[in-house]
């Protein structure tokens, strides 16, 4: 057994990247400012996306998002059930109803096939969530979204780095990435908005900072004029430099901690081919680069004997931490209620929802970190304690 507790994901920043911070920190300039422009610009270059917009988490971007395309009562928004509730939470907020889209039971991905039947007279949006790192099949959706008349968001925390047929999530349509610290990359806390439409853009830049037209640091820019108009109320959302920075040392280093993610997803992969009541995800069929944020397994209680949480407390005895992405958002307390949602609604979201987990996996583990985790894992199954 291990010595030391293996925590499910931590942050990997560099000595330098620190250097960066402090650099900024002694500036005399800490919010935003020319750090965030660099960051939104390198984004861009590096997504492929026409624009980008920096906030201070993708919930934020979210949140602006959904008042710059005008949702609000009376309006239905499609998206998973299989996601974190935030999506879900700003759809209330926003006085619109959300309509819970099931996935696909072994990928976690919304299709074509689960939102289209969904689709009223009243639906406004759709926001599909690319999972754990793998894209949704963007080209079918976005041709549902566009023959319907539906505006298209993605939820790309989970996609830094992720392609899908050759192009960048973030390279096309409206997309929204988390830097949160155990997502592929991070600022502390942190988002990208990235648009290929430069209206929505432009909203989205002066929602998240008041309303104004522009944002603080263009104020105090030379030559600028001092006030700025409200054109419509808005959030306090903008990213700091201080973030920015760490971000610019963060996206430089995405690839090469994508492919340590990768590698050691394929170690998992090779390994639990012996472990036959532990069940991976599956991987897409189309041509896509995943960005391995999670590597999510179910537990097939029918074989072990033991249920998700037994498994997870055993693991955890075992000084193996996981994580649990996601709960099913339409059994929570709130949604449950309100909407009056029951088991049963989402077969392949429910199943998932009581079995899965996710086993550590971060850069900054190797493939020995892997193998203690299968160890734990066989250890748990064969009842040891
Ligand atoms: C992390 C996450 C978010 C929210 O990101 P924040 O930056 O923490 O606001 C949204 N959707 C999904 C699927 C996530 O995992």
């Amino acid at each position: 057994m291990r010595s030391q507790f293996l925590p499910f994901s931590t942050p990997s920043i560099s000595e330098e990247e620190i250097r960066d911070v402090v650099d900024v920190l002694r500036s005399g300039w800490i919010t935003t400012g020319a750090k965030c422009g660099r960051f939104e610009d390198a984004f861009s270059e590096y997504t492929g996306a026409a624009g980008s917009v920096a906030v201070c988490s993708a919930t934020g971007g979210m949140h602006c998002l959904l008042q710059a395309l005008g949702i609000g009562l009376g309006d239905e928004v499609i998206t998973p059930a299989m996601t974190w509730v935030s999506t879900v939470n700003l759809i209330c907020l926003q006085g619109a109803t959300p309509v819970f889209a099931d996935v696909d039971r072994d990928t976690l991905l919304v299709t074509r096939e689960t939102i289209e039947p969904l689709i009223t007279d009243k639906t406004r949006l759709i926001i599909p969530v690319h999972f754990a790192g793998a894209p949704v099949d963007l080209d079918s959706i976005r041709e549902l979204a566009s023959e319907r008349g539906i505006a298209l968001i993605e939820d790309a925390a989970h996609a830094a780095g992720t392609k899908y047929k050759g192009s960048f999530v973030g390279k096309q349509g409206t997309s929204v990435f988390s830097f949160h610290p155990i997502k592929n990359m991070t600022t502390g806390e942190g988002g990208m908005v990235c648009s290929d439409d430069q209206d929505l853009l432009t909203k989205v830049k002066s929602l998240k900072f008041h309303g104004l037209a522009v944002d603080s640091f263009d104020r105090q820019a030379q030559g600028r004029t001092p006030q700025a108009q409200v054109m419509q109320p808005g959030y306090k959302y903008n990213l700091t430099d201080i973030s920015a920075s760490l971000g610019l040392g963060q996206l430089a280093q995405l690839d090469v901690f994508n492919a340590k993610r990768q590698e050691l997803a394929e170690h998992y992969q090779t390994r639990l081919r012996g472990i036959s009541e532990i069940i991976p995800l599956a991987t897409p069929d189309y041509p896509h680069t995943h960005a391995w944020h999670l590597f999510i397994v179910r537990v097939d209680s029918d074989k072990t004997g033991m249920d998700r949480n037994q498994f997870m407390a055993g693991l955890k005895e075992r000084n193996i931490g996981t994580g649990l992405h996601f709960r099913a958002v339409h059994l929570q307390k709130y949604y449950a209620e309100t909407f009056g949602l029951k088991k049963g609604m989402l077969p392949n979201t429910e199943w998932n929802s009581d079995r899965i987990l996710s086993l550590p996996l971060c850069p900054a583990m190797s493939t020995a970190d892997v193998d203690d985790v299968i160890d734990a894992m066989q250890d748990t199954l064969a009842g040891k304690h």
